[in-house]
C-alpha cells in the first residue's frame, strides 16, 4: 500500500467505488480506496438491484437520472457488465389521493425531462398481467426503471476507476483517523498509515463508526429490509414467451410493495410498517457477507395485500427470503459533502438507493472536492442539513418513521410526529396549551403554524387541497393587516460577527455594502459561480460588531461557508446563537403603538426608521430590535435571550389588547410575504439561480469591492438573466400551488433555447471565463446543458416551474412564484400562462407589482 495519497476513500461498496471513479475521472489520479474486506462487503452485495429516477426532490431525481445514464459509460470503460435490465415500471394508485400524488409526480417530470405517462389500470394490466386491476384507480408509467447486478455494477465502477489510475486496497480496515496541524490526515489501517490530504467516509453500514473516529455522530441508521424470491411462475414464463419481453417493475403503494421479475419468477420487497432497526448503536466490525434471520410475520400484512392485488403470487412457491440491513438518514436522502468544523473530511453515506443514486452522489462529491463546489443544487442531500438535534435517538425515531412511510403520501400540510418535540422555546406551553397552536417542526424547533379556535382539536386535516386551516390563517392575516399581530420567530438563524476584520470579511462574502452603525441591509451571498447561496438581514450593532439573520435550516451550511472564508489572522470571530437567542415579531398598523407602550426610548417614525436597528429594553428586558418584518407591513423583530421571551410576549399581549392584538403563525407569515412578492430561501432562492434571475439585483453592489461571485454576477447583469423569478395570480378555487408545478406558456412557436442552457446542472459548471469546464459531464449526460423539456401541446409549451405559493388572504388571490424565461417575465397579459395543479391546467397571470402595498408605504410608515 502506498504511504501518501491525495484522497483516501474509506469503503468499497457501490458508493465508495463511484466516488473513486468520479475523482479519477475528474483528474485526481492519486486516489486510494481502502476496503475492510472484499468489495461489496456491506449492503451492496445483497441489494435487490432496482433503479429508478423518481424522487420527491427534483434535484435528487436528476442525480438519479444521471446515475442510470452512467452505467453504459462504466461498462464500456471497465469491460465489466452491470447486468442492466431497463424494463420500465409502473406505480399503482389505489385511491384518488394517490392518483393526485402521481399527477404531481408526472407534472414535475415535465420540466425534469422525464417521460412518464399517466395510464389506466387496464393499460397497467396489459403491461403487468399479474395484477388485479379492480383494486386500482390509475397508474403512472416510467420507462427509466429497471434492475441490475449489484456486485457487477460495483466492480464496474472499481475497474473503471483503476483504469484511470486509482488504486484499491482490500482486506485492510481503517482503524483510526488523526489530523496533523497542517491538515494532513493520518489514515491508520491494519496495514500501516497513509497520509492523505482528503478523507472520504463511504463506510455504508459502518459510516457511523468511521464518523466517530473524528468525533462525529452522523445521523444515520441501518434498517432491516426483506425481499423474497419466488420459484419459477408459469404466468411469468407465459408472458415472456408471448411478448418476448421481461416483466416490468411495479410499485404498489397500498401494499408497501415493489416487485420485478427475477429469472422466471418474481422478486417482491416490502417497506413494512413494523420497521426494525439493525445495530442501533454500533455496527459490529465482524459483520460480513451474512444475512439476517427473515421474519415473515413482520411483512405479512404487506404480503396479504400483495396476494390480493397480484393473485398469481398466491400459488407461487417462495424460494428464498433475503433480509439485509442498509442505512438511512432521518429524511431518507443521502448525507453528502464536507463536514462543518473539519478540514477535508467528506461524507458520502446514508445512500439508501445506491443503485439509483450512487453515480450522482459520486459526481457531486468529486466536483466538490476538486472544484470546491458540487456543481449543482445538492441541498437535498447535503450533510449540513441536520443540526445537533439529530442525535442517535432522534435519528432512530425518524428513520423508523421514514422507512414505514416510504410508500405513504406526504401531504404539503403534513407535519410528521416522530422525535418531537426536539427543541422548544419558553413559549411552547403557552402556545400549545393556552393558545391552541398547531405546531410544526422547523429545523428541530417547535414553531406555531396557525392557531385553531378554542374548543377544536389543534390538528391539520392533511390534503392536497385547501384545508381546515384556511379560514383561520385568513383571520390571522387580516388581524395583522388591519390591527396588529404577534408571532414567534425563534426559528431564524442568528449570527454575530465581531472583530477588527469583521466588516471586510462581510464585504468579501456579501453582495451588498455593509450598513452604518444602527442600520440594516438585506444582502444575498454568492458562490464563485455567481449563484445564490444565502440571503441575509445584516445589522451593524456597533463598530466591529454585526448581527446577521438568515434561514434556520441553512445554519450549518452557512457556518461551513463562513468558516471556510475566515481570515487566518484571528481578526474575525463568528458565533451562531441557534436557540440561545429567540425572537418575537409584531406587525401591523398598530404595532408601533404597542411598542411605544413597552419601550423606554423614542420609537416614533423619525426616531426609529424603517431598516433601523436598536439595542433597547422592551418591557424592561434587554433586546435587539429590527424595524422590519417579513410581513411587509409596519413591524418589528425583537430578539432576546430565552430567559426574557415569556415576559416580553406577555407584555406585548397586554399592551396590544386594546388594539385587538392576535397571535399569528408561520403560515400567515408566509402567506403575507406572497402578497408582497417576497422570495423565500430554498424555494425561490437556491444555488441554481443567479441574483438577477432571482430578482435580487438591487442588493448587488458590483462596484463596492471584489466580493465572492462578483465577476460572474457582473456577467449575468451584462448579458441579462436568462430566467426570471416572477409572481403569478392563479385562477383556482380549492387547491393552490404547492411548489414544483410546471408553468405552461402559449408561445406560438417562439423558442427559448437559452433558458434550457441556463438552468439545471449545467448552469454551474461554468469556469471563471464563463465557458463550460471541459471534460466534465453534467448529470444529464449532456456535458453541461440541461433542458426544460420542450413538452408541446399545440401552441402551449412548458417553459418554467413553480417554486412556492399559496393563498394570499388579504388580497384574496391564489398566488405562485416561479421561474420563466426572461423574455416572458414582464408580460402581464391574460391568457399567456397556465399552471398545472393536480392534473388541471389553471390560467395564471404575471403580477409584477406586489398586490399588497406595491410602493411599500405600509412598511416604511
Ligand atoms: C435487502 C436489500 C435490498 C436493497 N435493494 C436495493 C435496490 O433495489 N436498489 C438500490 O438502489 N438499493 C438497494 N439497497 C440498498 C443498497 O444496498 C445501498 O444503498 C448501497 O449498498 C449502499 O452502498 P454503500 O457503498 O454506501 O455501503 P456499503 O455497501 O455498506 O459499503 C460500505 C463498505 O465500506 C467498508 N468499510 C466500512 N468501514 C470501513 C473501514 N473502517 N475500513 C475499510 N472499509 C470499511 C465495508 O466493508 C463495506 O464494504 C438494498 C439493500 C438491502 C439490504
Amino acid at each position: 500500500m502506498k504511504s501518501h495519497a491525495k484522497a483516501v476513500v474509506i469503503g468499497g461498496g457501490v458508493v465508495g467505488c463511484s466516488v473513486l471513479y468520479h475523482l479519477a475521472r475528474a483528474g485526481w489520479r492519486d486516489v486510494l480506496l481502502i476496503e475492510r474486506s472484499e468489495l461489496t462487503s456491506g449492503s451492496s452485495w445483497h441489494a435487490a438491484g432496482g433503479f429508478h429516477t423518481l424522487n420527491g426532490d427534483p434535484n435528487v431525481a436528476r442525480l438519479q437520472a444521471y446515475t442510470v445514464q452512467l452505467y453504459k459509460e462504466i461498462e464500456e470503460l471497465s469491460g465489466q457488465s452491470c447486468g442492466l435490465h431497463l424494463t420500465g415500471g409502473v406505480m399503482l394508485a389505489d385511491s384518488p389521493e394517490r392518483m393526485d400524488f402521481l399527477r404531481l409526480a408526472h407534472a414535475k417530470g415535465r420540466y425534469l425531462g422525464m417521460e412518464t405517462e399517466l395510464i389506466t389500470p387496464s393499460e397497467a394490466k396489459a403491461m403487468f398481467p399479474l395484477m388485479d386491476e379492480t383494486h386500482f384507480v390509475g397508474a403512472m408509467w416510467d420507462p427509466v426503471e429497471g434492475h441490475l447486478d449489484p456486485s457487477g455494477t460495483t466492480h464496474a465502477y472499481a475497474r473503471a476507476a483503476r483504469k484511470l489510475g486509482a488504486e484499491i486496497v482490500l482486506r485492510n480496515r481503517v482503524t483510526e483517523l488523526t489530523q496533523e496541524p497542517d491538515g494532513t490526515w493520518n489514515v491508520v489501517t491494519e496495514q500501516g498509515t497513509v497520509k492523505a490530504e482528503h478523507v472520504v467516509n463511504c463506510g455504508g453500514l459502518w459510516a457511523r463508526e468511521v464518523g466517530r473516529m473524528v468525533g462525529l455522530e452522523l445521523p444515520l441508521l441501518a434498517m432491516e429490509h426483506m425481499y423474497l424470491l419466488t420459484e419459477p411462475m408459469p404466468e411469468v414464463e407465459e408472458f415472456n414467451r408471448s411478448t418476448g419481453r421481461e416483466m416490468i417493475g411495479v410499485i404498489d403503494f397500498k401494499g408497501e410493495i415493489y416487485t420485478r421479475q427475477e429469472r422466471n419468477g418474481i422478486l417482491l420487497g416490502t417497506y413494512e410498517k413494523a420497521a426494525k432497526p439493525w445495530s442501533p448503536r454500533q455496527t459490529p466490525w465482524d459483520f460480513g457477507h451474512e444475512l439476517l434471520e427473515p421474519d415473515i410475520d413482520r411483512i405479512a400484512p404487506s404480503l396479504e395485500v400483495g396476494f390480493r392485488h397480484f393473485p398469481a403470487l398466491q400459488n407461487a412457491g417462495i424460494k428464498q427470503i433475503i433480509n439485509g440491513p442498509f442505512t438511512f438518514a432521518p429524511d431518507g436522502n443521502p448525507l453528502v459533502g464536507p463536514v462543518q468544523g473539519l478540514t477535508n473530511f467528506w461524507c458520502a453515506c446514508a445512500v439508501m438507493a445506491g443503485f439509483s443514486q450512487g453515480g450522482g452522489v459520486g459526481l457531486a462529491l468529486a466536483n466538490w472536492m476538486v472544484d470546491g463546489d458540487p456543481g449543482f443544487d445538492v441541498w437535498g442531500m447535503d450533510v449540513a442539513r441536520f443540526g445537533e438535534w439529530a442525535s442517535l435517538r432522534y435519528t432512530n425515531a425518524k428513520v423508523r418513521e421514514n422507512y414505514s412511510r416510504r410508500f405513504s403520501i406526504r401531504f404539503p400540510n403534513e407535519e410528521l410526529p416522530a422525535a418531537r418535540p426536539a427543541q422548544t422555546t419558553p413559549l411552547y406551553d403557552i402556545m400549545t396549551r393556552d393558545n391552541n397552536a398547531v405546531m410544526g417542526d422547523s429545523w428541530g424547533l417547535e414553531t406555531p403554524l396557525w392557531f385553531a379556535p378554542k374548543g377544536t382539536a389543534p390538528k391539520d386535516i392533511v390534503s392536497f387541497h385547501r384545508s381546515n386551516d384556511f379560514e383561520h390563517v385568513g383571520e390571522e392575516v387580516r388581524a395583522v393587516r388591519e390591527r396588529v399581530g404577534v408571532t414567534e420567530i425563534a426559528n431564524f438563524a442568528k449570527y454575530e460577527v465581531t472583530g477588527p476584520g469583521a466588516e471586510d470579511f462581510l464585504n468579501r462574502l456579501m453582495t451588498n455594502s455593509m450598513p452604518k452603525t444602527g442600520r440594516i441591509v438585506l444582502s444575498p451571498m454568492l458562490n464563485e459561480f455567481g449563484k445564490l447561496i444565502g440571503d441575509f438581514t445584516i445589522a451593524k450593532a456597533q463598530e466591529e460588531r454585526f448581527m446577521i439573520w438568515g434561514s434556520s435550516a441553512a445554519q450549518v451550511y452557512h457556518m461551513r461557508w463562513f468558516e471556510k472564508h475566515l481570515p487566518g489572522d484571528g481578526s474575525v470571530r463568528i458565533h451562531r446563537f441557534d436557540q440561545t437567542l429567540v425572537g418575537l415579531s409584531i406587525a401591523g398598523p398598530q404595532s408601533r403603538a404597542v411598542l411605544e407602550k413597552l419601550a423606554d426610548i423614542d420609537v416614533s417614525r423619525d426616531a426609529f426608521r424603517f431598516m433601523d436597528f436598536r439595542q433597547m429594553a422592551v418591557a424592561g428586558c434587554p433586546c435587539m430590535v429590527n424595524r422590519l418584518t417579513y410581513t411587509g407591513d409596519l413591524g418589528y423583530e425583537i430578539w432576546m435571550p430565552p430567559a426574557y421571551q415569556r415576559q416580553v410576549y406577555m407584555a406585548i399581549k397586554e399592551a396590544g389588547a386594546p388594539f385587538g392584538i392576535a397571535d399569528f403563525g408561520m403560515r400567515a407569515l408566509l402567506c403575507m410575504r406572497l402578497e408582497k412578492n417576497f422570495p423565500t430561501w430554498f424555494r425561490e432562492l437556491r444555488p441554481i439561480y443567479g441574483p438577477y434571475e432571482g430578482g435580487m439585483g438591487r442588493f448587488v453592489k458590483l462596484e463596492k469591492n471584489d466580493f465572492i461571485g462578483r465577476e460572474a454576477a457582473a456577467r449575468e447583469q451584462a448579458e441579462g438573466p436568462k430566467l426570471r423569478r416572477v409572481s403569478f395570480v392563479v385562477a383556482v378555487s380549492d387547491a393552490d400551488v404547492m411548489g414544483d408545478e410546471p408553468i405552461w406558456a402559449r408561445v406560438n412557436g417562439r423558442e427559448f433555447g437559452t433558458v434550457a442552457k441556463s438552468h439545471g446542472f449545467g448552469a454551474q459548471r461554468f469556469g471563471a471565463d464563463g465557458g463550460e469546464i471541459e471534460g466534465r459531464a453534467a448529470p444529464d449526460g449532456s456535458g453541461g446543458a440541461s433542458s426544460v423539456r420542450g413538452i408541446e401541446d399545440g401552441a402551449w409549451r412548458v417553459v418554467g416551474w413553480v417554486t412556492s405559493g399559496g393563498y394570499a388572504h388579504y388580497v384574496r388571490k391564489s398566488m405562485a412564484q416561479g421561474y420563466v424565461p426572461a423574455e416572458l417575465a414582464e408580460d402581464e397579459s391574460e391568457g399567456l400562462f397556465e399552471i398545472e395543479i393536480l392534473g388541471h391546467r389553471r390560467p395564471a397571470r404575471i403580477n409584477i407589482d406586489p398586490p399588497f402595498d406595491p410602493v411599500g408605504e405600509r412598511m416604511r410608515g
